[in-house]
């Protein structure tokens, strides 16, 4: 008899541990909230969906996930995602190493994982809210998953519920968390991540929003909790961009209990001191009878040079003529340390991944619940975060495939 495997949470995670254990010969069925599988696998990657990335390394995971991510990409990594993907018909592409589905479309990957749960005759079950997975008092099938709905039994339960990251349609409600707890599991505390943030509003926001290559370092006090290069995105009411979203899961925990972090923005991160120098020379023979603004008018974007003059007090309008060798030497230096007082992230809706989860402690090697043989946890549910980059769907794919193997044995 093949054993009936059942999978609580459609997405990345889920489907894929749900091929694994279908093509090992399980009985599978997916039980999912949402009236679809995979709806926030259909919207990562700006539509794109960002499936790997041939640069993997565990310290690209949180510090409590790297011990872990050694051993488990190891077992699954890059290399193997593509051939996943091969055998489902997905050709993918490489873009510096970032990997992604040549049609360019997340759709493709997601109708690629529900056209094999077909082949396989996997069971879905949409529109049905998981409660709850109980042991039961039958040896055969010794779990009974609890829905809004129905009460199924099982040999084994994938729970691939999930995390709170996502837009409202994706159903990222954290559902997982309870239901682990009432397992006895541990929750690691979660925070929004690869998220942008609010800034105090001192007046000196830029009017439109700006995208500018920058390094951008974020200190709390006097300390350096991290530092990112990329394209830098400045609203009027906050930071964003690839290098914010990096830095977000170091600096999350700190902004949530509203401890003082500060992001100082370098607009010439190409520059070493001497070129900068040299550049400032070049730039004092514009000193003539131009106005201030129409002196920075070519040295950086216009809504910059706006913020520089609202943070340092000063007048466009002013003559240059009438200003000191020394000030103008001021007034270039800060665009290599524009200051933002962080005030809080844009939230969970807007992140892309939560830091936090059910607790590795309580997971066996291969995504088995400690104490609950025949229970395993997948996916953003754990406490397993990663680099903007394919190292989250990676996650996903590397523990659908270790649990789902496992749970059809
Ligand atoms: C906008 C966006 C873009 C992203 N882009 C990328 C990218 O390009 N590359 C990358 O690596 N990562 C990306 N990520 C992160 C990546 O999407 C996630 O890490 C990954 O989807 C996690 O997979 P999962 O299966 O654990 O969770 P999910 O994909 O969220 O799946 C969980 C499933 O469980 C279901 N569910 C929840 N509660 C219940 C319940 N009680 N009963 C039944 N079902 C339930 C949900 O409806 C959902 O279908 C992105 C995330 C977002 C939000």
């Amino acid at each position: 008899m093949s054993k009936k495997v059942y999978v609580a949470g459609g997405g990345a995670a889920g489907m894929c541990a749900a091929v694994y254990a279908a093509r090992n010969g399980a009985d599978v069925t997916i039980v999912e909230k949402n009236t679809r599988l995979g709806k926030k696998l259909s919207v990562t990657g700006n539509g794109r969906c960002n499936l790997t990335n041939l640069d993997m390394r565990p310290e690209y995971y949180n510090k409590a996930a790297q011990g872990r991510m050694k051993n488990w990409l190891s077992l699954y990594g890059p290399e193997e995602t593509i051939k996943f993907f091969k055998s489902l018909g997905v050709i993918v592409k490489s873009e510096d190493g970032y990997i992604y589905p040549v049609s360019g479309q997340a759709s493709t990957v997601v109708n690629a994982l529900i056209n094999e749960l077909k082949r396989l005759n996997v069971n879905v079950i949409t529109e049905s809210q998981v409660k709850a997975v109980k042991k039961a008092e039958n040896e055969k099938s010794p779990y009974v998953l609890v829905t809004n709905k129905d009460k199924y039994e099982a040999d084994a339960v994938i729970l691939a519920l999930g995390s709170l990251s996502g837009a409202k349609s994706t159903m990222s409600t954290g559902d997982g968390y309870y239901i682990c707890k009432q397992l006895g599991m541990n929750l690691k505390d979660t925070y929004p991540a690869l998220v942008g943030f609010k800034c105090e509003d001192d007046g000196t926001m830029p009017d439109a929003g700006v995208r500018a290559a920058a390094r951008i370092s974020f200190y709390l006090g006097d300390e350096l909790l991290t530092s990112e290069s990329g394209e830098l995105q400045i609203s009027r009411d906050g930071i964003s961009g690839i290098p914010v979203m990096q830095a977000s899961r170091e600096i999350i925990k700190f902004v949530s209990e509203k401890k003082p972090v500060v992001a100082s923005v370098d607009f010439f991160p190409e520059y070493d001191e001497e070129d900068f120098e040299a550049l400032k020379r070049d730039m004092y023979k514009l000193r003539d009878n131009r106005t201030l603004e129409e002196f920075l008018l070519g040295f950086a974007n216009s809504n910059i040079n706006s913020t520089v003059l609202k943070k340092m007090k000063l007048s466009p309008a002013m003559h240059m003529k009438n200003i000191a060798d020394s000030m103008v030497s001021c007034i270039l230096d800060r665009y290599r340390d524009i200051r933002f007082n962080l005030k809080e992230s844009y939230g969970y809706i807007q992140s892309q991944v939560t830091t936090g989860g059910m607790s590795l402690g309580d997971i066996g090697d291969d995504m088995s619940v400690v104490g609950f043989p025949g229970v395993y946890l997948v996916g953003e549910l754990l406490d397993v975060d990663g680099r903007c980059g394919g190292y989250n769907l990676q996650f996903a794919w590397t523990s659908g495939s270790i649990a789902g193997t496992a749970a059809s044995m």
